[in-house]
């Protein structure tokens, strides 16, 4: 049996379950793993038979949970290597720093603007004498500080790479990742295949392009971005800075541009379409809904089509094939 359970999506977080075979894999972890397992159990999954963590793209909403829960649990997660790095460019840098580290850091910058002044004018004064010595005793305080470096917070049981556009398999599924356009260093979106069931995943994308329409094709399942409406976003809270980025062509799909494709670029084979990512302050499940519905009524062919919202709070409805 082949098991698709959306346990949350949109910008607080973004975890599904998929199993097929024997493999069950977690596709984003953007909860917290107190909140995964608790949303898990919710829908008759035990945390504990997860035999991986799959990653779509760095940004917090879909990585959030991911170093917690893959050393809980003691499974790999999969990344692209561009994803991977920037993971951990975001995770480990200046706000792991202990105070203690920030303040040997200052001090050594003082010491070295010391030196600097030494070195233009021979004769020093007294206060600055004072930051010398000031350096030199921290230099000593800092030495206990040291095995704080050996706690790595970017440390995973197991890290594996796959490239985006080269097919991979974790245990039973099968997995083709295809580049989509997102302010990140390599998002991908995902075709899963498993027991002749095939699955297409792809959220926070700006636009559709040729290769991922290539892509979202004879599918049983397609989960897709329908991020925003277009007049809310432009009428909404949001700075303007931020509106620019969510229409760009590396942001979020809207409401619009997802019907675009469900009436003009998609085949209508699924049994079942998922909208996902759903913005809670630019969008209404109800608008998000009828835009894509009327795109499928203009086609009958696609009336068959089960649309179904996911949900930031609430998981879906586990969906079985
Ligand atoms: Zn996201
Ligand atoms: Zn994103």
């Amino acid at each position: 049996m082949v098991r698709f359970t959306v346990l949350a999506s949109g910008s607080k977080g973004n975890a599904t379950v998929l199993s097929g075979g024997r493999t069950r894999i977690l596709v984003d972890c953007g909860l917290s793993c107190r909140e995964l397992f608790r949303r898990m159990r919710q829908v008759g999954e035990e945390p504990e038979t997860l035999d991986a963590i799959l990653i779509t793209h760095e940004h917090s909403d879909h990585v959030g949970g991911v170093a917690v829960t893959a050393r809980k649990l003691g499974i790999p997660v999969y990344f692209t290597e561009g994803t991977h790095r920037a993971w951990m460019r975001w995770i480990s840098p200046r706000r792991q720093m202990t105070y203690a580290q920030w303040l040997e850091r200052i001090r050594k910058q003082a010491t070295e603007r010391q030196a600097e002044a030494d070195v233009a004018a021979e004769e020093g004064d007294p206060d600055e004498g004072d930051v010398v010595e000031a350096a030199e005793t921290s230099q000593e305080a800092a030495e206990p500080v040291e095995p704080v470096k050996a706690k790595d917070p970017t440390w995973l049981p197991a890290v594996e790479y796959f490239q985006a556009g080269e097919p991979f398999e974790i245990g039973d599924i099968a997995i083709s990742s295809f580049t989509i356009p997102h302010d990140a260093a390599d998002p991908v979106g995902f075709v899963f295949q498993a027991e002749g069931v095939r699955i297409g995943f792809a959220t926070d994308l700006g636009y559709i392009p040729p290769n991922v329409k290539a892509q979202l094709k004879e599918l049983d399942l397609l989960l897709l971005e329908s991020n925003h409406d277009l007049e809310m976003l432009r009428d909404g809270p949001y700075p303007w800075a931020v509106k620019q980025r969510v229409l760009s062509r590396v942001g979020h799909l809207s409401n619009e541009a997802a019907a675009e494709f469900l009436e003009k670029g998609y085949d209508g084979q699924a049994a079942y379409v998922i909208l996902a990512h759903l913005s809670e302050s630019n969008n209404l499940p109800d608008l998000a809904r009828v835009t894509a519905e009327r795109a499928l009524i203009g086609r009958a062919s696609l009336m068959a089509n089960r649309l179904l919202l996911a949900e930031q709070n609430e998981p879906l409805f586990p969906i079985d094939f």
